[in-house]
């Protein structure tokens, strides 16, 4: 498995920015398949990061997150990004393409909503909004009763 699959997503991301921002200062080849930098944490600490590509959960890092486990952080996240700039770029489109994905499949299923409700016959609705007010969150109740029945004062 490759660095960038063993890092979490949160990782990933946090790594790209990282390397977007220059917060690679320095780095070098130092073996077949193997780099060592200098990356700056938020806090403004400098790590010394060594990546493995061959084997990357033996790739080290000396921050908090890292030290001592045998996972990918931000900081090997955006070495690597620094040696490879294209998978970077790739990463990056893939993360995009990712949330129009989201996006678009997020309003399909509203439209369909939409659709639906608007077939509904009254009884069927009269049905459906009163569970969504018994079995659904408290405030969304309370917002009910506040705005339709102004006589029950909730507070
Ligand atoms: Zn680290």
């Amino acid at each position: 498995m490759g660095l960038l699959n063993l890092a979490s997503a949160a990782s990933a991301w946090r790594g790209y920015e990282y390397y977007k921002s220059g917060k690679v200062k320095r780095y070098r080849e130092t073996d077949d398949d193997q780099y060592e930098g200098q990356v700056i944490g938020s806090n403004g600490a400098s790590y010394q990061v060594k990546i493995n590509l061959e084997h990357p959960r033996s790739s080290q890092c000396a921050c908090p997150h890292a030290a001592g486990r045998r996972i990918v952080c931000k900081h090997m996240v955006a070495l690597y990004f620094s040696v490879f700039p294209e998978e970077a770029e790739d990463y990056y489109r893939e993360v995009i393409e990712a949330e129009e994905m989201a996006e678009q499949e997020q309003e399909q299923l509203e439209n369909a909503v939409i659709a639906y409700v608007g077939k509904m016959k009254k009884a069927e609705l009269q049905q459906a909004l009163l569970q969504t007010l018994f079995e659904g969150p408290e405030w969304q109740f309370e917002r009910f009763v506040c705005e339709n029945l102004g006589e029950y004062d909730m507070r």
